[in-house]
């Protein structure tokens, strides 16, 4: 590297010890941590305009009611130690969400639970009734473990109610043969033979009290926290001492200038609309599960935030489409193929190579993080590699997962 070229990179550091690429919640959480804990000095540096990542949301000037620009987040968790950390940035109203998906001309209660059960096949079921009954349609599988998302969905909730309900959203989510995508996408929504018709069983739930973005300015505010906005790692990455450590957040492929091939990813199209009704759907968001209607949801924002003042005769909405995310869009969702999978690995042994790059987040991992998980993992990360590392005793950021 030529001297002035040198100069500039370390000019650009001002003294950080630590750059940190993407202010989402992984490189928020890690920023906040070293910071605070270690008192060290960071550089947070990302591409967009604004911190926050695609959790990044903002006032709409029309409504008054605060936009989630990449679409809905709504925080849950289990795990105490990412609810009481988050704690210190925000309190949380209490929001609780129900999904709710239209098939056929008809409003259901999402995910499936007894009340959908007994609507869509127009019975009055006992738990153990509609257990029985799904188990029938279920069992076209026989022994074999489920191996893809199809055959899960179909194997926790039968046929019938998989192709109402999640053959044609996946379809449009996904645009991926479903025997391709993996079982695991399907977990995520739970099935239940109760009423209980709560979208997440998680213990903890809400929506911050003045939306993500002031979540992320809390976080970030450190003394010893620098934020760098509009700046392209890939444009200051030669400038970079070698030896810094740096904590990707951005998509691994990217990082490694796709010399394993691009691996598949998904971006959403959000299409607002202000309404001039003080109220669209009566609910946050409601799924459309045909095929037919393009959109895959509608989300109506002021649901989330009901305690929040807003204009009294106007509402937001923002349908979204899926497509695939070429190199130059926002990557929302890994798609995760057995491909994918193949690619992912070959880049995991190239980062195992470079001793001061830590990968993490949804897009530095490739994996299906929500937000709870990704600050959880970068709680953990912290503590198992960040602490000693700077402590001294261990000389590698990179991980094995
Ligand atoms: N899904 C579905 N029907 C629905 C909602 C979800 O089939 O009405 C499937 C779909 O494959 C989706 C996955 O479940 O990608 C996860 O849904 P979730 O609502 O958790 O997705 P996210 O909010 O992360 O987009």
């Amino acid at each position: 590297m030529a001297a002035a070229d040198s100069a500039m990179g370390n000019n650009m550091l001002r003294g950080a010890e630590v750059l940190i690429v993407g202010a989402g919640f992984y490189g928020a959480t890690l920023a906040e941590r070293i910071a605070t804990k270690l008192g060290r000095r960071v550089l947070v540096i990302d591409r967009r305009p604004h911190i926050g990542g695609n959790a990044y949301t903002e006032l709409d000037p029309v409504t008054g009611v605060e936009i989630h620009r990449y679409g809905p987040h709504i925080s849950h968790t289990s795990n105490a130690a990412v609810w009481d950390y988050l704690h210190r940035f925000t309190g949380f109203n209490s929001y609780r969400h129900r999904g709710f998906s239209t098939f056929g001309g008809k409003t259901y209660s999402l995910p499936i639970n007894l009340a959908t059960i007994c609507q869509f096949f127009g019975r009055q079921l006992s738990p153990d009734e509609a257990r029985t009954m799904i188990a029938e349609q279920a069992s076209e599988l026989g022994e074999r473990p489920p191996a893809n998302l199809e055959e899960k969905a179909i194997s926790l909730v039968g046929r019938p109610l998989y192709e109402a309900f999640i053959k044609g959203y996946s379809a449009k989510q996904w645009q991926t043969d479903p025997h391709e995508l993996p079982a695991r996408i399907i977990e995520r929504l739970p099935v239940r033979y109760t009423f209980e018709d709560g979208y997440f069983n998680d213990r903890f739930q809400g929506q911050p009290l003045n939306g993500y973005t002031a979540v992320f300015e809390k976080m970030l505010s450190h003394e010893l926290i620098e934020m760098k906005l509009g700046v392209d790692f890939f444009d200051i990455k030669n400038l970079l001492p070698k030896d810094l450590p740096v904590v990707y957040t951005s998509p691994v492929d990217r990082y490694f200038d796709y010399s394993e091939r691009d691996l598949g990813w998904r971006t959403i199209d959000i299409e607002l609309e202000v309404m001039d009704i003080p109220d669209y759907q009566g609910t946050a968001i409601m799924n459309y599960a045909e095929e037919a209607v393009p959109y895959t949801r509608v989300t109506e924002f002021r649901h989330f935030n009901p305690e929040r003042p807003h204009h009294v005769d106007k509402t937001l909405i923002g349908r979204e489409y899926s497509r695939f995310a070429r190199r130059a869009d926002e990557p929302y969702y890994p798609i995760d193929t057995h491909n994918d999978q193949a690619i992912y690995r070959n880049y995991l042994a190239r980062a195992s190579q470079e001793r001061n790059l830590h990968l993490g987040g949804r897009l530095g991992t490739y994996r299906y993080l929500d937000m709870h998980q990704a600050i959880g993992a970068a709680l953990k990360a912290f503590e198992t590699v960040f602490e000693p590392y700077f402590e001294g005793s261990q000389a590698s950021l990179s991980r094995a997962t």
